[in-house]
């Protein structure tokens, strides 16, 4: 049986590699490095490094939107998001170097963040000069770049307030969102805006988006093109907000904005650097109707967005 194995990352011998290495700058080391070690690893050619996953994790912490297969979380696999694992989560070893500096509060790293094959969308990405929520919302227009087009019935953009400093990012619409084009108005929507008000803010003041504006049908896991293809709207709209913290609920918007696929449960509750913005995930509120035993991980983290925004912490947990 044959294993499919990446390209070398350059088509330069090894030997050379590492004379460019040498000339290049520390950040471009480190990734020529990585890719090259990635590289090894899929011959299974191992034992460079006593100290590997610390090297790997390193060199993998640029946030970026990134095309990762992803579990769907919402009604069907929801054994991914399972808190049972989150007592075995692993601890941060360090901080992300480069955040360090930026940031009060510690940002970690997801340990051994698999390093993405191919360009990332967040390279592809380019930034328009005085962008707008309502440019964004033209150009997308009555989109058609994916089959998703051709079941939805309304474009669900995303809500809240341009100057939020605060932005939820979703799966995708569901039924409700659908028909009404508004994110989160269905179930879980009311449970995430019970979420919104116990950190005393509302669905006003905070920005609330998705990874895909369109209903996948029957809410199944938005596909790689898809998220593709939506993905500099979601991006832009990121930029034009610049929240100071976005909160990623659920798998596939934590893996598909930190470039991993890992599951949530091994990193919600961390902090990460996502273009200038910090970044935290939790649980889906779809995840938490079916396991209200999770609230409590929930709070926990959604307690520390409001010490990072300045929000007094209520000395009660909030009503389950
Ligand atoms: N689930 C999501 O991820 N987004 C929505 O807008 C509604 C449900």
């Amino acid at each position: 049986m044959s294993l499919p194995v990446s390209a070398p990352p350059s088509p330069r011998p090894l030997r050379c590699a590492v004379n460019a290495m040498a000339s290049g700058d520390a950040a471009t080391r480190m990734q020529q490095l990585t890719d090259w070690l990635q590289y090894f690893d899929e011959l299974h050619i191992h034992g460079f490094y006593v100290d590997r996953g610390n090297a790997q994790g390193r060199a993998a912490a640029p946030a970026s939107i990134q095309m990762n297969p992803v579990p769907r979380l919402e009604e069907r696999n929801l054994a991914s998001e399972s808190p049972a694992t989150t007592s075995q989560m692993p601890k941060p070893k360090s901080p992300l170097p480069v955040s360090r500096a930026a940031f009060s509060a510690p940002v970690a790293k997801v340990n051994v963040m698999p390093v993405a094959h191919g360009p990332s969308l967040f390279e592809a990405f380019e930034r328009v000069p005085n962008d707008t929520l309502e440019r964004i919302r033209e150009d997308i227009g009555d989109c058609t770049r994916c089959r998703l087009c051709e079941r939805r019935n309304k474009i669900v953009f995303g809500a809240g307030s341009a100057e939020a400093e605060l932005v939820f990012v979703g799966e995708g619409p569901g039924h409700d969102e659908d028909i009404q084009g508004l994110p989160f108005v269905g179930r879980a929507g009311k449970l995430l805006t019970d979420m919104i008000v116990a950190m005393g803010l509302t669905r006003e003041t905070v920005y609330i988006a998705n990874v895909v504006k369109c209903r996948p049908p029957e809410n199944r896991v938005p596909e790689r093109d898809e998220v593709a293809t939506c993905a500099p709207f979601l991006l832009r709209q990121l930029e034009v907000i610049h929240p100071k913290v976005i909160v990623c609920l659920g798998n596939v918007a934590a893996q598909n904005l930190l470039g991993t696929n890992k599951s949530i449960s091994s990193f919600r509750g961390q902090w990460f650097d996502f273009r200038g913005s910090k970044l935290l995930a939790t649980y889906h509120p779809a995840y938490l109707l079916r396991n209200p035993a999770a609230k409590g991980d929930v709070w926990t983290d959604l307690k520390k967005v409001m010490v990072e925004l300045g929000l007094p912490i209520p000395r009660s947990s909030p009503k389950r």
